[in-house]
């Protein structure tokens, strides 16, 4: 895996904007809001909302002043779905989509909107995955692929782990001949904190198999792919 920092120019967040919500509307794989989370016996929800409600005192606000008071109810079942990716379920996620491959020819599903939280600051991390893989025996149903993306950036992450469950999990359950993985994403820590960079983009990249081992392979995808830099086009 490796790293590298060039630059985009439009400005994201309008159209991060737009997208969020598409994304909160259409999510399928959330789990039901009151299931209590891992290590937490009690009631998660209630919990995280006296929470919030903790924090806003701290942070000098008025939590019973009018636009604040039902917000850590909401901060509290927007956070249980930015992270309800660590109950997915993969078995009934991909369910009967697996199929026998007739080929074992490139397949590309580019520019996968991306959400997904820094762990180290809980501020969002945005932008585009690009997955691929050459088939051997089975296939996957393509609507999966940004399912799977999905269930791994609905945690607490950092980039580089992301990239490799991605492309760990897709080498689990195709053993296929190769998979890349490439996500290009914004960090708002860096943009709107700490070294205050608005214009640098970060790559990472996972390569399995054929990807990792023969540059022609290497050279179709990112051909296929295009230009880089996706995370604000
Ligand atoms: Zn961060």
């Amino acid at each position: 895996m490796h790293r590298i920092h060039p630059s985009g120019k439009a400005d994201p967040m309008k159209k991060a904007k737009k997208a969020g919500k598409r994304k909160l509307q259409s999510g399928s794989s959330r789990p039901a809001r009151s299931e209590p989370l891992p290590g937490d016996e009690g009631h998660p929800l209630e919990a995280l909302e006296a929470n919030a409600q903790e924090m806003l005192r701290l942070l000098g606000e008025d939590p019973k002043r009018e636009g604040l008071v039902r917000t850590p109810h909401r901060h509290a079942r927007a956070l249980q779905f930015l992270t309800s990716g660590y109950q997915s379920d993969f078995k009934k996620l991909v369910g009967g989509a697996l199929f026998e491959a007739e080929s074992s020819e490139l397949v590309l599903v580019r520019d996968i909107e991306l959400y997904s939280l820094c762990e180290h600051h809980l501020l969002p991390f945005f932008g585009k995955a690009h997955v691929a893989y050459i088939p051997n025996r089975k296939i996957i149903g393509l609507s999966k692929i940004p399912r799977i993306v999905d269930a791994y950036a609905r945690r607490l992450q950092v980039q580089e782990r992301l990239t490799s469950q991605v492309a760990d999990h897709l080498v689990e359950i195709l053993d296929p001949l190769g998979v890349a993985v490439i996500l290009e994403s914004v960090h708002l820590c860096m943009m709107m904190r700490g070294v205050e960079k608005q214009n640098s983009t970060t790559l990472t990249s996972a390569m399995r198999g054929v990807f990792r081992d023969d540059a022609r392979s290497r050279h179709e995808l990112l051909t296929l792919i295009g230009g880089l830099g996706g995370a604000r086009r």
